[in-house]
């Protein structure tokens, strides 16, 4: 480590005493955190409170804002503050520049303004779109905001610790994805041979499609029709927008959008809550059985070869799932 890095004001950043992190330079980008020792899956990485919150009724922050903010902190806090840098090595521009770099918009608990946190430490960790950890979003008992980051794997020691920046990101190509990040990520994911990154592009773009069969929009709600990056038969896209697709495919469909996330090592709890199975949802008992024992396999790659047998299949629930995937969809539009 050279003089600059040992006197760089990173090292002075309070990190809690049982930090299992410390701040180094990264190959990534700037400086990042990497684990002192291993890290089982599902541990608290770190629970981070915000420096200060800055509430608004829109999602635009002026420096008056942030100014204000930072003037009524303690001098330690103060202190915090000025040590952050743009890219872990020149300072910013200005106080709203660092606002913009170290915010997490959190929950306000029922308020309709927008909460912006400032997190010091949190911000210090590197994207990668294919992380190693994850950032549920919760509120503590205190009832100040904080935010938590959580191993999605094991974590060997001396390894980056990294989370997605990007909503959305498993179902975006690399192309897409730099262009929103605004920099070119240098992740595994992108990172990979032009052959692996080929693969892992079509895997996610795949995910995407299949996703658009099952609900009838993309998952990406920003993205218009036209823009999808993929086609779809018009006939099989219309009775997918009509939620005309039976049980079977349905359930189909998921377990293979999770297999492939699974071969992109994307796999959390979060993926699983959003791209929830439609496993119970059987009437024909045979189908049924089929569908429990193919969630009952070990992997989702597993699951979804045993529950081939289902393709094509009729079930009693067919029409029922219909009317109540169209009442799930009206109250959507009505909140
Ligand atoms: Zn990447």
């Amino acid at each position: 480590m050279t003089r600059k890095h040992r006197k760089h004001p990173y090292r002075k950043l309070p990190l809690p005493s049982n930090a299992p992190f410390e701040l180094k330079p990264s190959s990534r980008k700037g400086w990042g955190a990497f684990a002192k020792t291993r890290i089982s899956k599902g541990a608290t990485i770190l629970i981070d409170k915000p420096l200060f919150i800055i509430y608004k009724p829109s999602l635009k922050i002026t420096e008056e804002d942030v100014l204000m903010a930072f003037l009524r902190l303690a001098p330690a806090d103060k202190e915090t503050f000025l040590r952050i840098r743009d890219n872990g090595s020149a300072s910013f521009e200005s106080l709203l520049a660092t606002m913009a770099q170290n915010t997490f918009q959190v929950h306000t608990g029922g308020s309709n303004l927008a909460a912006f946190g400032m997190f010091v430490l949190l911000s210090r960790f590197n994207h990668s779109c294919s992380p190693n950890s994850t950032i549920p979003t919760s509120v503590s008992e205190s009832g100040r905001e904080t935010l938590a980051i959580l191993a999605k794997r094991d974590i060997s020691a001396g390894e980056e610790i990294t989370f997605n920046y990007l909503p959305g990101f498993e179902l975006k190509s690399q192309h897409e994805r730099h262009q929103l990040l605004q920099f070119t990520c240098k992740c595994e994911a992108c990172h990979a041979s032009s052959s692996a990154q080929r693969a892992s592009d079509m895997r996610r773009t795949l995910v995407r499609g299949l996703q658009y069969l099952s609900r009838g929009k993309d998952l990406d709600e920003q993205t218009q029709d036209s823009t999808l990056p993929f086609s779809i038969d018009p006939e099989l896209k219309k009775a997918a927008e009509e939620l005309r697709i039976p049980l079977s495919s349905r359930f189909l469909i998921d377990l293979l959008s999770m297999a492939l996330l699974e071969e992109e090592g994307l796999i959390d709890d979060l993926i699983v809550k959003k791209i929830q199975t439609v496993s119970g949802w059987f009437e024909t008992e045979r189908n049924d059985r089929i569908a429990k024992h193919a969630m009952a396999q070990a992997t989702w790659r597993e699951k979804f070869c045993v529950a081939a047998r289902l393709y094509g299949r009729e079930d009693a629930a067919d029409h029922d799932v219909a009317m109540e995937l169209q009442t799930m969809r009206d109250l959507a539009l009505e909140q």
